[in-house]
C-alpha cells in the first residue's frame, strides 16, 4: 500500500524548516501537500515494479516517494544545488533512486535513462513546463507515459480540438506524438506554496507512430509555427513567413483542398500533414 509521508503540510513545514529552506518562486517550487493528488499521479503512471521513471524537479521528495512505493526506479533531476542533501534525508532507505543535479533542459536524457523504455513523472515547475514538453516529445526518446502536473491552462491547450483559442501549436506537438487526457483536477490548496492558478494532471501515452504521416517532420513543425504564429492571418497569407511564393502556397492549400482563407486555428493535424506533403510536391 502506498502511505505518502512528505505529503503532508505538517511534515513539508517541518522539512523546509529543520534544512532552512523557503520554496524558491524562482525555480517554481510549489511542494504537493496532498496524499491524494500523489496517489493519483501514481495511479495514472501506472507503475509496474521495476519500472524506469524519469523525474523532473524532485523537490523534498514528495511524488517520488510515492513513486519509489510503487516500486518503481527513480531517477530524478533538480536545479536546486541545496535539494540533493534534503533528498539524502528524506528519501533515506530507498535503494531505487538516483539523484542527478541539473537544469533538465541541459540534460542528456537519453544518455541519462540509458535507452530502455521509461516513463515521466513530474509536477513541472510552470516557468518551463512548454519547453520541458517539447524537449521530451522531440527527442525521440524511448519513452511510453508522461504524466505532469500542469497548469490548468496548459493541460487544456494540449488537448484541445481544433476551433477554439485552445489549440495551438503545443495541441498540435502533443497530440502529433501523444494520446492526452486530463485526469485530475487540482486546487491551489494541494501545494505549498499555493500558486496562484489552477492545475491538472494530464496523461500523454506516447504514440507508436505520430497521430499523422509526413514525409518531412521539420516541415510540418514549421508549418505548423508559421500558421498560428499569425493567428489572425488567413492560412495563406501566415504560410508566407515560409519563404515560399503565394503561387505555390495557394497550389498546396488546393491539393490538401484547404480554402485558402481559413485559419490556422481551425486545421486538424490531418490538414496540416497534407498541406505539408503537398508543399514538397513540384
Ligand atoms: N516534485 C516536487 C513536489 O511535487 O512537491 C516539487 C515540484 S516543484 C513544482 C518543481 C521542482 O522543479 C522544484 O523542486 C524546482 O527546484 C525544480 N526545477 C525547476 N527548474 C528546473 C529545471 N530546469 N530542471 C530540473 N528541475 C527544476
Amino acid at each position: 500500500m502506498l502511505t505518502p509521508q512528505i505529503a503532508d503540510k505538517g511534515v513539508t513545514k517541518h522539512i523546509l524548516r529543520s534544512f532552512g529552506l523557503h520554496a524558491s518562486r524562482r525555480l517554481g517550487q510549489n511542494f504537493l501537500i496532498s496524499p491524494a493528488v500523489v496517489r493519483g499521479v501514481v495511479d495514472a503512471a501506472e507503475i509496474a515494479s521495476g519500472d524506469h521513471v524519469l523525474e523532473i524537479g524532485p523537490g523534498i521528495g514528495t511524488l517520488t516517494q510515492g513513486l519509489l512505493e510503487a516500486g518503481a526506479e527513480v531517477t530524478a533531476v533538480e536545479l536546486d544545488k541545496k535539494l540533493p542533501a534534503v533528498l539524502a534525508e528524506t528519501l533515506r532507505g530507498y535503494e531505487h533512486l538516483t539523484v542527478v543535479q541539473g537544469d533538465i533542459l541541459k540534460t542528456d536524457i537519453g544518455a541519462l535513462m540509458g535507452g530502455e523504455p521509461f516513463k515521466v513523472a513530474a509536477n513541472l515547475p510552470y516557468y518551463i513546463t512548454t519547453p520541458i514538453l517539447l524537449a521530451l516529445l522531440e527527442q525521440k526518446l524511448p519513452i511510453t507515459r508522461i504524466v505532469t502536473m500542469v497548469q490548468k491552462e496548459v493541460a487544456e491547450r494540449m488537448t484541445a480540438p481544433p476551433g477554439g483559442k485552445d489549440y495551438g501549436a503545443l495541441s498540435v506537438a502533443v497530440q502529433y506524438h501523444t494520446e492526452p487526457e486530463i485526469v485530475l483536477d487540482v486546487p491551489p490548496n494541494c501545494f505549498l506554496p499555493a500558486p496562484e492558478v489552477d492545475s491538472a494532471v494530464i496523461v500523454c501515452v506516447v504514440r507508436k507512430t505520430p497521430a499523422v504521416a509526413v514525409k518531412d517532420e521539420p516541415l510540418f513543425f514549421r508549418v505548423v509555427k508559421a500558421a498560428f504564429g499569425q493567428r489572425r492571418k488567413t492560412i495563406a497569407n501566415a504560410l508566407k513567413t515560409l519563404g515560399v511564393s503565394r503561387e505555390r502556397i495557394d497550389g498546396a492549400l488546393s491539393a490538401a483542398d484547404v480554402a485558402t482563407e481559413r485559419r490556422g486555428e481551425t486545421m486538424s493535424l490531418a490538414e496540416f500533414a497534407a498541406v505539408t506533403d503537398a508543399l514538397m510536391e513540384d
